[in-house]
């Protein structure tokens, strides 16, 4: 059977690796490299990522993916130290010690924060259930407190997401903490980083005679007889058709929108699905910023940015011994950050990091910027009562991406596995 895989973002990759066992797969992707959020971009022979990228610990598919394309023993973990930098301090609250001495909240918040820290430790998921459908600041507020929230998680949901916490869904959320909770300070790197195993991924689908397609943006989904039946794409000049078995857009939903005549109903469910405007920066340093932490949250208003983290160089060129420093915003396109050029861009956040640590510009070896209005799907309460599923009313069409996934925390192992899903029920329906 022939199936094109739209989009190659883990998602896709994740598609397409399993479909190439058995099916005749082409994958069309817009961009001139592999990966999506996390593709990377060329600095000095390395390969880095545009946007910062660990391996969670608690990234089980991820971490089986590794082991099955035989990259475990480029597999490397590393504590990172997370902190909060309030009035002109960086403080941890990782350890019992640590979260009694967090001056910002009042002696008896700290005790109710480390009581509810342990709530969501010992529940182990549980809870996720019963908070479908309720906001995460009313949640929030019943279980951790109003001193909690107000100096703690509403400045990490302006830093994190640029929302209010009675906009987020407290499901998503609680599952979010319970996985940093359970994963701790342990996060992992891959000898080169996510284009090592990008790279192997490629190297499977083609072994098992996949086709790749890059630099072609699709423009088309043809639907026949009520069936996905065609892709059109845009490569270089010229537009080029080809007929299909099945179709698994791994699109953003956005663009699926416009590639697609879809059911009204269909088309009006999806239309809810909105995405977080992302502006993410990687500055290449001489030496380490930061001493004592690799993630920083800066918790307070004014700053145009959120947070800093931290990478070693090494982990992208053996021999180097700089640091890879990522800086990001989460906006709406209102924001006036969000109109500026990457040039200016790249400016303001030079001129506060200075401000910060002064002398930071003397260390800038190289800085890179990016935008993206399409990376991230926004979790709002209700969204569990309208997220895509992996199937959908038009007989052959099929999607895959993080948007399916809610309310597991999105990450590049959870979208392959929505990649093998829409892999499976193609299987499924052939049978
Ligand atoms: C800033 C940031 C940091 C993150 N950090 C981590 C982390 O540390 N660890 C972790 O595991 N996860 C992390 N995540 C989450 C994870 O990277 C994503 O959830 C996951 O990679 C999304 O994969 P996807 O395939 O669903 O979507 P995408 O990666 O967005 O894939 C969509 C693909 O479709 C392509 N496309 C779009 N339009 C067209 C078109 N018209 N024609 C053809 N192709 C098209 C895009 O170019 C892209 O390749 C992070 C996410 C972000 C945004």
């Amino acid at each position: 059977m022939k199936v094109a895989v739209l989009g190659a973002g883990f998602a896709g990759l994740g598609a397409a690796m399993r479909l190439s066992e058995n099916h005749e797969v082409t994958i069309i992707e817009r961009l001139p490299s592999l990966g999506g959020v996390v593709a990377s971009v060329d600095y000095d022979g390395a390969k880095i990522p545009w946007g910062s990228h660990w391996i969670l610990s608690t990234d089980t598919s991820l971490v089986d993916l590794i082991k099955e394309l035989g990259l475990e023993n480029k597999l490397r973990w590393k504590n990172i130290r997370m902190g909060f930098f309030y009035e002109q301090r960086i403080y941890g609250i990782a350890s019992p010690l640590e979260l009694l001495s967090f001056s910002p909240l009042p002696f008896f918040a700290r005790i109710r924060f480390g009581l509810f820290g342990l709530l969501v430790l010992l529940s182990k998921g549980r809870l996720a259930k019963s908070l479908e459908g309720k906001s995460a600041g009313k949640w929030l507020m019943e279980t951790a407190g109003k001193d909690v929230c107000d100096n703690l998680f509403e400045p990490l949901a302006r830093i994190k997401f640029n929302q209010s916490l009675d906009e987020i869904s407290a499901s998503w959320l609680y599952n979010r903490l319970v996985d940093t909770a359970k994963g701790g300070e342990k996060y992992g790197f891959l000898e080169g980083g996510f284009e090592t195993l990008i790279k192997a991924i490629k190297e499977r689908i083609e072994k098992n005679g996949g086709k790749i397609i890059l630099d072609s943006e699709v423009r088309k989904i043809g639907i026949s007889g009520g069936k996905a039946s065609s892709v059109t794409f845009v490569h270089g000049d010229g537009e080029k058709t080809i007929e299909t078995d099945a179709v698994v857009s791994a699109l953003p939903i956005p663009v699926l929108l416009k590639t697609a005549e879809l059911p009204v109903e269909y088309r009006e469910q999806l239309s809810r699905v909105k995405y977080k405007y992302i502006i993410n920066a990687f500055f290449v340093l001489d030496k380490k910023l930061v001493s004592g932490f690799d993630w920083v949250n800066y918790c307070y208003d004014g700053l145009p940015f959120g947070g800093t983290l931290e990478h070693e160089m090494s982990v992208y060129k053996n021999s180097d011994s700089g640091s890879l420093l990522y800086v990001f915003t989460y906006l709406n396109e209102k924001d006036s950050l969000w109109e500026k050029s990457k040039e200016e861009i790249k400016n303001i956040y030079q001129t506060e990091l200075e401000k910060l640590f002064p002398g930071i510009v003397k260390i800038i070896r190289h800085a890179f910027v990016e935008k993206s209005n399409l990376a991230w799907p926004i979790y709002d309460k209700d969204y569990g009562s309208y997220m895509p599923w992996n199937k959908t009313p038009v007989k052959g069409l099929y999607l895959a991406g993080i948007f399916t996934t809610y309310p597991k925390m999105p990450s590049t192992g959870v979208a392959a596995e929505s990649g093998y899903e829409a892999s499976r029920l193609i299987g499924g329906e052939i049978k």
